[in-house]
C-alpha cells in the first residue's frame, strides 16, 4: 500500500470500518441514512457505539466527544472519558449507544440571540449520522446537531441539513416531472471550499498584539514592495511553507479530508489550499477541521496561519471560494452542461433555477458572507464588489438568448488550439474564466466567491440550497399545473431569461463603471455588514424560510441578533487594541525618537554643524504626536459613548460610521510616524518584516 492509502482516512469511522466490525444489518441501516437520509433506528445505536469505542481505543482514543458548530463559527467539544465505574471500585471502558446519540452541553455560554434564557440553558447535542466520526488529539468526535431544550436550533450544521432535505424534495420534484422514467432517488449539493489564508513567522508575531487579539494588523506602513511583480502566484514554495504544507496534507488525509492543491496566492505570504469537493455537509465539517489543523500545524513549523479576511492593508486579503453544484444519486450532475448545452432541456432549466434564485435573493446571499472581517475585503481592489452579479459567459449567455427567442443555436465552438500534438485535443472551456465575477458559473458548478476566509461555509450553502430549492419549488408547481411539463420548462427558461437577466454580467466588476450600471439595473448594493444583515428579517425572507422549513421567526432573529453583536464586538475589541498599541507603544517610542532627534539637533548646533534632518524630522514627529494623542482621546470617548439602549443594527452601524473611521484616522497619523522612526525604534516588526522572510 502506498504511504497516502495507507494514511487516507486511517482516523476516521468510515465505511471501511463500518463494513468491518458493524453486523450487516446495522451497516446497511447506517448505510441508508446517509444515502437516502432515511430516518436512523435507535436500536442500532448501541451496537454502533461499541464498535466505534473499540475501534476508537484500538487507535489510542481514551475520550470520547460530541463536536458540533455554535453560532461562534468555530468548532466546540466537550471531552468525556470512555469509562464507568465497574462496581468494585475500578473502572470499565464503556461509552453507550445513548451518549452516542444524545449529549448535553451546557448551552448558556454560546451565542443564543436571546433564544434561551439562562435558566433553560441546557441544550441538546445529536448525532448526525451522515457525518464521519473521528479521532482527533486522542478524542474519538463525533458529529452533531446543537439544539436548545424546545428544539430551537443554536449551530450551523442544522440548518445546513435542513436545507439539504428542502434542496432534494424540490429537486427531485422537477426531475420527475421532466422525465417520469429516470430513477433517481435523491438529490444533494456538492461543495469544495478553496481556503486562503497567510503564513506569518511565530516570533514576529509574537510582537504585534494587533495580529494577536484581532487577527489583522491594525496599522502597518506598506513597504516599498507589495505584489506588483505578480512573482507570487503559483511561484516556487519556500522551504519551510513546503514542509508545513506537506504535513498538514498527510494531518488532513488521516482526517479523510481531500486535500489536494496547495500553492501560493496572489499576496506575498498568502497561499490556498483546495480539496476535491464532497456533499456540502462533509465538506462544511471538513473546511472546519481544515482551518483547525491549518493553525496547529503552523505552530510545528514556527509559524502563525492567519485566517482573518483582510490581516494586512494594501495587499490581497483572503476569501473562501465556494464551489456548489447538484448531484443525482445516479452520479449525475445536473449542472453539468454536457456536449450541447442548447438542447439539455434539464441543464438549462437548473441554470435557470439558479439566475432566478440569485437574482430574487441578492441580499441574502451578501448576508451570508457579512462579517466585520469581510468588510475589510468586499469591495476592495482585489475581491468581488458587495453587488451580487453572476457570470455565465458569453457561450451560454448566447445559448439562454436563443432559448428566449425559440431560435437554434449553433455554437460553432472551435476545439483550443494548444500546437502541441502530445496534449488531447478538448474544447474549450463553455465559460471563459472571469476572476472579477462574485458568483461565476466555471463548466459545471457555480463558484461563490464572497464568503471570507475564516467564516464557515455552512452559511452561504444553506442559503445557495434554500433559494434555489425555493425556486425549483416554483418551476415544479408551475410544471405539475401544466398540460405538458416539458413544455413548461422550457417556457419557464424563456420566462426566466427575459425577467432575470438584470443579474447576469459578464464584465469587469472591479470597474466603478459597473456599481453605476448595477444601481441602473436595480441590483442591490449593500455596502457593509451592518447594513446588510439586518435585512435577515425582513418579511420575504421570513416567509421563505418557513416555507421550507430551515428557521423559524424566532430563530432569523436570533441569527441577526448575535450576527450583529458579534460584528459591534469585533471592531470594539480592534479599536480597544488599537488604543492599547498608541498609548502604551507608539506614542512613546515616536516621543523618544523625536526626544532623541532633539537632543542630536542641540549638540549638533553647539558645534554649529546643519541638523535639517533632526529638526524637520522631529518637527513632523511631533506634530503626528500630537495628532495621534487628540485621536486617541476622540475615539476614546466615541467608545464611551456607543449607543447600548438601542437596536442591535444601530449599535453595528455607529461602529462602522463612528468607531472605524476614528481607527482610521489614527491608523493614518501612526503609518506616516512609522517610516519616519529608525527601524530600531518601532516597537512593532512593520509590514517587509512579516511579508518577506525568506527561509
Ligand atoms: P480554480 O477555481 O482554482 O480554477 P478548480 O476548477 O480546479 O479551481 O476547482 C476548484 C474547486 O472546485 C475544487 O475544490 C474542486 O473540488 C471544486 N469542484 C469541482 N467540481 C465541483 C462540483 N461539481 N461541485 C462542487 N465543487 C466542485
Ligand atoms: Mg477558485
Amino acid at each position: 500500500m502506498s504511504r497516502i492509502e495507507e494514511l487516507f482516512g486511517s482516523m476516521v469511522f468510515g465505511d471501511a470500518a463500518m463494513a468491518e466490525r458493524l453486523p450487516e444489518t446495522v451497516y446497511k441501516a447506517l448505510k441508508r441514512t446517509r444515502s437516502q437520509g432515511s430516518a436512523l433506528d435507535r436500536n442500532i445505536a448501541d451496537t454502533v457505539a461499541a464498535a466505534m469505542k473499540d475501534w476508537a481505543m484500538e487507535r489510542g482514543a481514551t475520550h470520547y466527544s460530541h463536536w458540533f458548530q455554535p453560532m461562534t463559527g468555530i468548532t466546540a467539544e466537550k471531552h468525556e472519558a470512555f469509562l464507568s465505574p465497574s462496581g468494585n471500585g475500578g473502572a470499565i471502558a464503556d461509552f453507550s449507544g445513548k451518549e452516542l446519540i444524545k449529549g448535553e452541553p451546557d448551552a448558556s455560554s454560546f451565542p443564543s440571540g436571546g433564544l434561551r434564557v439562562t435558566f433553560e440553558a441546557r441544550g441538546y447535542t445529536a448525532w448526525d449520522p451522515t457525518s464521519y466520526a473521528f479521532i482527533k488529539d486522542d478524542t474519538l468526535c463525533i458529529p452533531t446537531v446543537f439544539c436548545s431544550y424546545n428544539g430551537q436550533v443554536l449551530d450551523k450544521k442544522t440548518p445546513l441539513l435542513r436545507s439539504n432535505e428542502a434542496l432534494n424534495t424540490q429537486a427531485l420534484r422537477v426531475l420527475k416531472l421532466l422525465n417520469p422514467e429516470k430513477d433517481v432517488h435523491r438529490v444533494f449539493t456538492t461543495a469544495g471550499a478553496e481556503q486562503e489564508y497567510f503564513l506569518i513567522d511565530r516570533a514576529l508575531w509574537e510582537k504585534r498584539p494587533d495580529l494577536k487579539y484581532t487577527g489583522r494588523t491594525l496599522f502597518g506602513a506598506r513597504p516599498p514592495r507589495g505584489q506588483e511583480l505578480s512573482d507570487q502566484y503559483s511561484g516556487a514554495l519556500r522551504t519551510r511553507v513546503s514542509r508545513y504544507m506537506r504535513d498538514l496534507d498527510e494531518e488532513l488525509w488521516k482526517l479523510g479530508i481531500y486535500a489536494k492543491t496547495e500553492h501560493n496566492e496572489a499576496a506575498p505570504s498568502q497561499h490556498e489550499l483546495a480539496p476535491v469537493f464532497t456533499e456540502v455537509n462533509i465538506a462544511c465539517d471538513h473546511n472546519q477541521l481544515t482551518m483547525e489543523l491549518m493553525k496547529k500545524v503552523a505552530e510545528r513549523h514556527g509559524f502563525v496561519c492567519l485566517l482573518h479576511e483582510k490581516p494586512f492593508r494594501g495587499v490581497n486579503g483572503s476569501g473562501k471560494h465556494n464551489n456548489w453544484s447538484l448531484c443525482t444519486d445516479t452520479g449525475e450532475n445536473l449542472l453539468d452542461p454536457g456536449p450541447d448545452p442548447s438542447s439539455n432541456t434539464r441543464f438549462l432549466l437548473f441554470l435557470c433555477a439558479v439566475i432566478r434564485a440569485v437574482d430574487l435573493n441578492q441580499d441574502l446571499l451578501r448576508i451570508s458572507t457579512a462579517t466585520a472581517g469581510n468588510d475589510n475585503r468586499l469591495g476592495g481592489a482585489e475581491a468581488p464588489p458587495a453587488i451580487l452579479s453572476m457570470f455565465i459567459g458569453e457561450d451560454l449567455c448566447a445559448v439562454l438568448d436563443a432559448a428566449e427567442h425559440h431560435e437554434s443555436f449553433d455554437s460553432g465552438k472551435p476545439y483550443m488550439e494548444t500546437g502541441l500534438g502530445i496534449l488531447p485535443r478538448f474544447r474549450k472551456d463553455t465559460s471563459d474564466r472571469n476572476r472579477t465575477s462574485p458568483f461565476a458559473f466555471t463548466g459545471n458548478k457555480f463558484e461563490f466567491r464572497m464568503p471570507g476566509s475564516a467564516s464557515s461555509v455552512a452559511d452561504p450553502n444553506v442559503i445557495l440550497n434554500t433559494i434555489a430549492a425555493d425556486t425549483l419549488k416554483y418551476f415544479a408547481d408551475e410544471m405539475e399545473k401544466a398540460s405538458d411539463a416539458a413544455a413548461m420548462a422550457r417556457r419557464l427558461i424563456r420566462h426566466t431569461v427575459r425577467e432575470h437577466r438584470q443579474v447576469l454580467f459578464n464584465g469587469n466588476n472591479y470597474a466603478p463603471e459597473w456599481a453605476v450600471e448595477a444601481e441602473k439595473r436595480g441590483l442591490l448594493n449593500l455596502g457593509s455588514a451592518a447594513e446588510a444583515i439586518s435585512h435577515l428579517t425582513d418579511e420575504k425572507n421570513v416567509e421563505l424560510f418557513a416555507r421550507h422549513g430551515i428557521f423559524s421567526r424566532e430563530e432569523l432573529v436570533s441569527r441577526r441578533e448575535i450576527m450583529l453583536e458579534t460584528y459591534s464586538k469585533t471592531i470594539r475589541i480592534e479599536a480597544l487594541t488599537a488604543l492599547d498599541m498608541i498609548r502604551r507603544d507608539i506614542l512613546p517610542a515616536v516621543s523618544a525618537f523625536s526626544g532623541h532627534l532633539t537632543d542630536v539637533a542641540l549638540k549638533k548646533r553647539q558645534l554649529n554643524i546643519g541638523c535639517a534632518y533632526e529638526v524637520q524630522t522631529a518637527g513632523e514627529l511631533s506634530s503626528l504626536e500630537a495628532d495621534m494623542a487628540q485621536t486617541a482621546q476622540k475615539l476614546d470617548l466615541l467608545l464611551d459613548s456607543v449607543p447600548r439602549t438601542c437596536a442591535a443594527q444601530e449599535r453595528a452601524l455607529y461602529y462602522r460610521r463612528e468607531i472605524l473611521s476614528a481607527m482610521d484616522a489614527l491608523r493614518a497619523c501612526a503609518d506616516k510616524a512609522e517610516v519616519l522612526v529608525g527601524t530600531e525604534a518601532w516597537p512593532y516588526p512593520g509590514y517587509g518584516q512579516l511579508l518577506f522572510s525568506e527561509d
